[in-house]
Order: C-alpha cells, then sequence, then structure tokens
C-alpha cells in the first residue's frame, strides 16, 4: 500500500522551552522513514498553548535539529504548500471545522467556570466515583439556561461529545493492535479561541497530507480521540506510530528536571558530536541485534524497519554515548577535528580560553591543531580539548603538588642533564628528542627510563599522566620546553 502513497511525515514540536531530546528522536524516526520511503518530512510548530510559550525555543528547535542533520522539507522558517506552519498563525483555519461539529452535534458549548471544573472534581474524587470527568452540566443547554446555573462563566470552551460506544482500540505500526481507556468530552476550543492540541493537530496533520502520525508513546491515550475527530470530519485517518519514551537509567520517564540530557542543548554544550548524538538515539529505538553498536545514518535509513523498534521503554545511558562519541571523534580526519574543537571553544569556553592564553600562544588554533593526534586517542567530547591542551597554551604550567613531591628526589639531577642534551639536538622533533634523551641520560648514565622521564614530564606538562611528552616538547619548542626544566628545577631545588 504504502508504495502507492506519498509518505508524508511531521514533527509537531511545542515551543515551551528549551528543546526536548524527545523532539530529535522522534524528528529523526520520521525523517528516516521519509528517507526510506522517498517520502517528505515536515516541521509544524504547535504554539497554540500561549501560557506556555517560550519566546526563543522556536529557533531553538530550528538550530538543533539542522545540527543534527535533520532537515526539513517544509518548515515555518522555508515555507511550502501547506503554508503556514506555524499554528498560532492558521487560527482562522481551525474554527470552521469546530462550528461544524457543533452544527452535526458533535461539540458543545461549556460555559462552566474553572471553580466550578475544580469543585466538580474534588467531589468527585471524594466520592470515589468509577467514571470521572466533565459531568457535562452544559450539554443541551442554551446560553441563557446555563447562565441561570452557578459556576458560570461568559466566555465558553467547545467540547467534544464522547459517544458511549466510542471505539477505543486502534492498530499502531510498532504495537499491533492497541487500546486505550475512554476519554474525557475533551475540550477542543479554549476560551481564549485558540483550539487545543488535539483540534489543531487533527485538522493540520490532515490539511497537510499527513499519512503517518509517529509521535511519542504518551499520545497513545489521545488516539482514539483524534480518531473521532477525522471520523466525524468524513477524513481519512492516517497510519499511527507511538515510539516508545526515553528512560533514565532508573526506568522513570527522561525529564529536563531530573536529567540535564533531557534538555538537547545539552549534547551541544557538552561537546558530544551531532553523528554520536543520532547514533545514539538509533539505538534508542533500535536495539542493536548482533552487538553492531555503530550504525551509519544511511546504514539506519536503508535498514529501516517499523517492526524493529522495541516498545520497552529504551534506557538513556549517557556512558554509551560517550563511547560512540570517542568513536565519532576518532573517525574524523585530524583538521576536521581540529576544526570543530576549535569552533567549541570559541562558542562554549571563550572565557576559560582568554584566561589561560599567554603571549606565546597567539596562534592558539594552530597549537590545537597539532595537538590533536595527542589527545584524540583519550578524548570522549569536544568539551574536554581546552584541558587536555592547556599545558601547551599557558606561559607557566602550574604543576600539580602531587606530582612534585613524587619526582622531587631525582628532578635535581635529571633536568640540568636533560637540558644540556636538549641544548645540543639538531632538530627539536619528537623521535630525536627522545632519541637524545634514551641515548644521553638512560643509556650513557645508567638512569631508568621512569627516572628521566617522569620528572621531565611534570616538569613540562605539570603532571604525571599527560598526552604523549616527546611530541609535546616538539609543539612547544626548544625554547619554552627548556624554560619548563628549568623553571621546575628551581621550584625542587
Ligand atoms: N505538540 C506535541 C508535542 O510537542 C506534538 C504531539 C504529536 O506529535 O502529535 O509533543
Amino acid at each position: 500500500m504504502e508504495s502507492s502513497v506519498l509518505v508524508r511525515v511531521r514533527v509537531a514540536p511545542s515551543p515551551t522551552g528549551d528543546p526536548h531530546v524527545g523532539t530529535a528522536y522522534m524528528s529523526l524516526f520520521n525523517w528516516a522513514y521519509a528517507q526510506k520511503t522517498g517520502g517528505q518530512f515536515v516541521l509544524r510548530i504547535e504554539d497554540t498553548d500561549q501560557a506556555r510559550y517560550v519566546e526563543g525555543s522556536e529557533k531553538q528547535i530550528f538550530d538543533l535539529l539542522a545540527w543534527l542533520g535533520l532537515t526539513w522539507d517544509e518548515g515555518p522558517d522555508i515555507s511550502g504548500p501547506y503554508a503556514p506552519y506555524r499554528q498560532s498563525e492558521r487560527l482562522d483555519t481551525y474554527r470552521p471545522y469546530v462550528d461544524q461539529l457543533i452544527e452535526a452535534g458533535h461539540a458543545y458549548y461549556c460555559w462552566c467556570s474553572s471553580q466550578r471544573l475544580t469543585q466538580m472534581r474534588d467531589e468527585q474524587a471524594k466520592a470515589k466515583l468509577s467514571t470521572t470527568g466533565y459531568d457535562r452540566l452544559c450539554y443541551g443547554k442554551t446560553r441563557e439556561e446555563r447562565a441561570q446555573l452557578p459556576g458560570f462563566s461568559e466566555t465558553p470552551v467547545v467540547r467534544m461529545l464522547i459517544p458511549d460506544d466510542m471505539d477505543l482500540g486502534f492498530v499502531d505500526m510498532i504495537r499491533g493492535q492497541i487500546s486505550a481507556p475512554r476519554p474525557d468530552d475533551q475540550v477542543i476550543l479554549k476560551a481564549d479561541g485558540f483550539p487545543t492540541y488535539h483540534m489543531a493537530v487533527v485538522v493540520d496533520d490532515h490539511l497537510m497530507g499527513i499519512t503517518h502520525v509517529v509521535r511519542g508513546e504518551e499520545w497513545i491515550s489521545s488516539t482514539p480521540k483524534h480518531i473521532l475527530l477525522y471520523q466525524w470530519l468524513g477524513w481519512e485517518v492516517p497510519a499511527w506510530c507511538h515510539m516508545p519514551l526515553l528512560r533514565n537509567t532508573d526506568k522513570s520517564k527522561i525529564s529536563k528536571r531530573k536529567n540535564p540530557a533531557a534538555r538537547l542543548v545539552w549534547f551541544q554544550e557538552e561537546g558530544y558530536l551531532p553523528e554520536a548524538l543520532l547514533n545514539f538515539l538509533q539505538l534508542m529505538g533500535y536495539p542493536p541485534t548482533d552487538d553492531q553498536e555503530v550504525c551509519s545514518f544511511e546504514d539506519f535509513v536503508a535498514d529501516f524497519d517499523w517492526a524493529k523498534v522495541n516498545t520497552v521503554g529504551p534506557v538513556f545511558d549517557v556512558k554509551k554515548l560517550d563511547w560512540l562519541n570517542g568513536h565519532y571523534l576518532r573517525a574524523l580526519s585530524e583538521d576536521e577535528l581540529a576544526r570543530r574543537i576549535v569552533d567549541y571553544i570559541e562558542t562554549y569556553q571563550a572565557d576559560g580560553l582568554s584566561r589561560l592564553l599567554g603571549k606565546r600562544s597567539a596562534d592558539w588554533k594552530q597549537v590545537v591543531r597539532q595537538a590533536v593526534p595527542l589527545i584524540a586517542p583519550r578524548l570522549v567530547t569536544l568539551k574536554e580539548a581546552l584541558e587536555k591542551v592547556r599545558f601547551l597554551l599557558v606561559d607557566f604550567v602550574a604543576v600539580d603538588d602531587a606530582a612534585r613531591a613524587k619526582v622531587a628526589e631525582d628532578a635535581p639531577m635529571v633536568l640540568p642533564l636533560a637540558a644540556e642534551v636538549l641544548e645540543s639536538l639538531v632538530d627539536f622533533q619528537a623521535s630525536a628528542i627522545q632519541e637524545a634523551l634514551v641515548t644521553g641520560l638512560v643509556d650513557e648514565q645508567g638512569l631508568s627510563k621512569k627516572t628521566v622521564f617522569a620528572p621531565i614530564r611534570v616538569a613540562i606538562a605539570g603532571a604525571l599522566v599527560s598526552p604523549p611528552l616527546f611530541e609535546s616538547m616538539e609543539i612547544l619548542g626548544r625554547d619554552e620546553s627548556l624554560k619548563r626544566l628549568r623553571e621546575f628545577l628551581r621550584c625542587v631545588h
């Protein structure tokens, strides 16, 4: 069936704060399906909840999805044949459908004030009623009739009249036949004249020709109401697909309040690569079958199949992401990795950088580029790079106390000898530095490698563990390396 129909999918985030990682997760699966089928992917902004609207959130949605490479064929920023793609600009579109439902007797006005509704709910809770929800006080009444009763509000809402024999079951593409609990008489038009999500989503998905509604499993309970609206309006019902919710390691639902990683921008701020995050999100929906955890975006799309989606809420384990990020960092060319590190530092660590830069490091980008092969093997995120190259950029290296104590005894003997060897070295280059130090101090003086190299490393890098020593010295150059050996010697004397 699908081959003859142009697949149109969408993601429909609400601009209510900085974007949730779930927006990227949903976009990824929608996008992959559109790619796989030669279909189209639409971005629609669902901003009918004015109370929760947050300025700037929409731009973050655009920027972060673009950062991930999840490009849309139609959307508020690029328009398209079904524009506008922002619900607040479509308000005139919804009202006639609401009127149509009222006229057909599928919907009715409700003038109950919010105080009355709260009181009704409290009473229902106290009476432990088996069926709760709106008690239909307004149903069948004119405005005048209702105005005689308590708890009347001037501006009505419009509610769906949920039939007693409503069909609560539907077919989900990854879950098969499922059903949801019976809904309340859902509000479809609010007192401010805005449609609720339920009305707007159905009208827009229909008018925009959406063939497959792919969204989070939290919407399963709303789907029967949506199907009812499609049927009442005489429209073809789309296919449904509810993706499992991302979960914390304790299995609770991932939320921005509890987990910083629920904020999509967190991954950018922490220096994760978009490639790694995409791969990680793929694994969330598609657990690997044969430990094939690294999967390129192209392979993911080529093999895309809803049947592979795991319905058990995937656990969002950032350790796995760290591992993937390391993999993708190392898969980049050295030039590209250097470029990304530089971009990251300029965007997120400009203050930290300016604090540590000295007169020697005007060309810090060049130093980063030279240091890439040294730091790449252990790099987990772009954020860590600055700390790892710090000793190559500063004018004075801060020596860690524990490291100083460890080498204090050998340093006064080793460092003058090392300085002497290095002063006369013709070509100040990593392998020559190593060879000269081994020949001059290990072979000729009979010292152990540890005795020789630990004090040199502490003098050069400030710590007992550092990126490769000889390559670091080459980057620093002869003068700076000798200066560090002498400075450290002064402080251990
Ligand atoms: N605006 C809804 C959300 O942000 C979209 C739900 C849907 O895809 O139908 O979750």
